[in-house]
């Protein structure tokens, strides 16, 4: 096992990293920029160093800052959490090139799946269903038109070396394609500095349905079941709950099951999620991601895994600590990303917070490196915190989450707790009946009043 982790991330996952190291007696070294000298992932780590300015790029995706940041405190592994490097094949074949561990897939995995067109390939390979489209890239507006026809209108443009939702384009007819083209390519070049596109079926009315899964490296794997984060803004994730509303049992083993032999044959290793889109009883592949992910608590909640535990014990070797067949899901947990917003328009909210009371009692959890007094620096992510709430039944998990929002206190700056409490007291939410568009059409309605 590891004497010493380094955790090249900040805010709640920072957190999250260190109690799962700390729990298995390792060391912990958190690394910071300017702005986060006095946050609360430096203060409870047991080492912390410098290194950069506030710009991410100078500080948090500094490859050279954090080798040093390694040699000078002698940690052997890194864990990289979620965003930043953590999904950047480079840093890990660095990390492999200095004798230390990167607690994480495998560097050709990592590349395979950054690259969508590549990742679909390798999907289809292994037997995932995928969402008809293009066999790989487009080149021209020409073959955009052709593969267009062949698919059936509409289709969605969308970046190879996409994220975050960005470089995704809609044509609804022909007259639309050449544009959709040209403008998903600017987009792309623009935002990722690859201008490669591909093309899929856009599906009108799904959900998305994601399947977390574990390998050991070594041929071994297993699926987690899924989370359903249909409830999305600008093609974000905003809710996010488990198990789906939306599948039967059936269903969920069979998805479940692709996903297991596909990581089986593929001999992945680490935490990884299968993300689909899922309309009429049909899954359809869309890309891995090769981390962990920010809501994966509501699978820890319903499995009672600890996944960062996992990862850790994994990237030393070890075994994973359960089989498929002791794995079992209990009850329902939902995950609300609390940012720093406001409540209608959505505008970053950075500032001090004057006050901040977290809910609590049973079947709570507040992952949050805010604190009161803190004050949130505009230079990254606008997260304040996640609450996340399990309950024996999706109806005593949405109560319990009604009371935990209505305890939850920030004061000082905007929050989007406001559009949480509407949302929990929603007719459709409450009866589990939305696809990737309801939130966006809801907001666009005036569905929630500001505070
Ligand atoms: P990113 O890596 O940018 O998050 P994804 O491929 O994961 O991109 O897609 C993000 C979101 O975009 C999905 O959750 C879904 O809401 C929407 N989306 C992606 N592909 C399609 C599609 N073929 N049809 C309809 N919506 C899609």
């Amino acid at each position: 096992m590891f004497d010493k982790i380094l955790i090249a991330n900040r805010g709640e996952i920072a957190l999250r990293i260190q109690r799962a190291a700390k729990e298995l007696g390792i060391a912990t070294v958190a690394v910071h920029s300017t702005a986060d000298a006095d946050a609360m992932h430096v203060r409870l780590a047991d080492e912390s160093v410098c290194i950069g300015p506030p710009v991410a790029r100078d500080s948090y995706l500094n490859i050279p800052a954090l080798i040093a940041a390694c040699e000078i405190t002698g940690a052997d592994a890194v864990h990289p959490g979620y965003g930043f490097l953590s999904e950047n094949a480079a840093f890990a074949e660095v990390l492999e090139g200095h004798k230390i561990t990167f607690i994480g897939p495998k560097v050709e995995h990592i590349r395979i799946m950054g690259d969508k067109i590549e990742a679909k390939r390798t999907a289809k390979r292994l037997g995932i269903p995928c969402v008809p489209g293009s066999e790989g890239g487009i080149e021209t507006p020409e073959d955009a038109i052709e593969i267009a026809r062949s698919i059936g209108y509409p289709v969605l443009i969308k970046a190879a070396s996409g994220g975050g939702g960005r470089g995704m384009k809609v044509a609804r007819d022909e007259s639309e394609i050449t544009h959709a083209y040209t403008a998903a390519r600017t987009e792309a070049k623009a935002a990722f500095g690859d201008d490669a596109v591909y093309m899929e079926k856009y599906l009108e009315k799904p959900r998305h349905i994601e399947i977390q899964i574990l390998g050991d490296g070594r041929g071994g794997a297993i699926h987690l079941g899924e989370r359903d984060c249909s409830l999305q803004r600008r093609h974000q994730k905003v809710w996010e709950e488990g198990p789906s509303p939306a599948l039967n049992a059936e269903e969920r083993e069979r998805i479940g099951a692709i996903c297991a032999k596909a990581m089986q044959k593929l001999q992945y290793r680490g935490a990884g999620t299968v993300e689909f889109l899922y309309e009429n009883g049909e899954f359809y592949f869309i890309e891995m991601n090769t981390r962990i992910q920010v809501e994966h608590p509501v699978t820890e909640m319903i499995t009672g895994i600890d996944l960062v535990n996992e990862q850790i014990r994994i990237a030393a070797g070890a075994s994973l600590s359960v089989t498929q067949e002791e794995l079992t899901i209990f009850g329902h947990a939902i995950e609300c990303r609390i940012n720093a917003e406001h409540p209608t328009t959505f505008r970053p909210s950075p500032g001090v917070i004057k006050y901040f009371h977290t809910p609590g009692g049973l079947g709570v959890r507040v992952d949050s490196a805010a604190y009161q007094g803190y004050r949130i620096p505009p230079h990254y992510d606008s997260l304040v915190g996640k609450l996340i709430v399990h309950g024996r039944t999706r109806n005593e998990c949405m109560m319990r989450l009604r009371r935990a929002l209505d305890e939850f206190v920030v004061d000082g700056v905007d929050t989007t707790l406001p559009l949480f409490r509407t949302l929990v007291r929603n007719h459709d939410v409450q009866n589990g009946e939305y696809d990737i568009h309801w939130l966006e059409q809801f907001l666009k309605t005036g569905g929630i009043e500001g505070k």
